[in-house]
């Protein structure tokens, strides 16, 4: 393993395990570093001592780094393989999990993630996708340095050109597009039209009426580009820190007709989200029985703002066992472009 592959893997693990991301930034920033100098310069460093005068070198990341170079798996990489080994799924949770290919929804720190596309890209691969659909957020989200037409067409150069050098893994261009108050989408037509997946998320005025909501909603799942519902509800299960060290306060799902939302979707050919991240598990227990029995088609995704976060999709496999959703309602079970 290279120093870079130890440290990012200690970075992906911290991640997965949900350890809050400034904990985990030293480990992708050393790798950052070391992705900077040749074998001659990190063996010469090794040999000096001189590897903590790196501007972004510490000392637990600098002794990862001796010991990889020597060829040793690093200690505190061992030991978080061990303290944070995942168990396999088993069952009907386990069969889906190994159905799926890919995930539609995942940020890079193109809005409010915090790695860059390909390493977003890297880790998908990595943990056995044949896609990532990369869906940074719609200009309104200001917040979450939401891309403005000219960024996101800019991105789909950068991921055209990532695409040639990755494949046959692909990335799939995306957005995660603001609803706005009156159902319509946060991103011009023209670039909705060239994306391959849209999600369409409520992030805003989560506590409108019933009646306002579900208008709101039911525009959306309707438009024709859109082709994922993302986290129905809005709700927060536990307090979290945004970019920027904000905190969002736990909150309550938004009130909408989810009979009517669903069966929009099912009619537009939308599919539901079922988002795996441990703050959000959207949508609630309840719903997702009840989309199930609309017949709805799902998406299991992550939501993933940073590479050990794309290995949620676990919470999400059990949470639509549990309602007896099966793959073949899944969309990322599919190969992309199928179905
Ligand atoms: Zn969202
Ligand atoms: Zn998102």
């Amino acid at each position: 393993m290279t120093p870079a592959g130890a440290l990012r893997r200690i970075a992906f693990l911290l991640e997965r395990a949900r350890e809050p991301s400034y904990r985990v930034k030293a480990f992708r920033t050393a790798a950052t570093v070391v992705d900077g100098l040749d074998d001659a310069e990190i063996a010469r460093r090794v040999r000096t001592r001189t590897l903590k005068d790196l501007k972004g070198i510490g000392d637990k990341t600098a002794a990862v780094i001796v010991e990889a170079q020597a060829g040793d798996v690093p200690a505190y990489l061992s030991d978080l393989e061990e303290r944070h080994a995942v168990q396999p799924l088993t069952g009907p949770a386990g069969e889906l999990r190994a159905a799926l290919r890919g995930d539609l929804h995942s940020h890079s720190d193109w809005s409010d993630g915090g790695s860059p596309i390909r390493e977003m890209a890297e880790a998908a691969r990595d943990i056995g996708h044949d896609y990532l659909a990369l869906t940074d957020h719609s200009p309104r989200l200001t917040v979450a340095n939401g891309l403005t037409a000219e960024r996101l067409s800019r991105q789909l150069d950068v991921v055209a050109e990532l695409n040639e050098e990755l494949a046959p893994f692909r990335i799939l261009t995306g957005i995660e597009c603001d609803i706005l108050s009156d159902g319509s989408l946060d991103q011009s037509d023209e670039l909705l039209g060239r994306l391959d997946v849209v999600v369409v998320s409520v992030h805003s005025e989560l506590r409108a009426t019933r009646a306002q909501m579900t208008e709101r909603m039911l525009a959306a799942v309707a438009n024709p580009h859109t082709d994922v519902l993302g986290h129905c509800t809005g709700r927060l299960l536990v307090e979290r820190e945004q970019a920027g060290g904000k905190k969002q306060r736990p909150r309550p799902e938004s009130d909408f007709d989810a009979e009517a939302v669903f069966t929009a979707c099912l009619d537009n050919g939308t599919a539901v989200e079922i988002n795996s991240r441990p703050e959000r598990l959207d949508p609630p227990m309840r719903l997702l029985q009840l989309a199930a029995d609309i017949g709805c088609d799902f998406s299991i995704d992550t939501d993933a703002h940073a590479p050990g976060q794309l290995d949620w999709q676990g919470a999400g496999c059990e949470r639509a066992a549990q309602v007896g959703i099966t793959a073949d309602r899944v969309v990322n079970t599919r190969p992309w472009g199928v179905g």
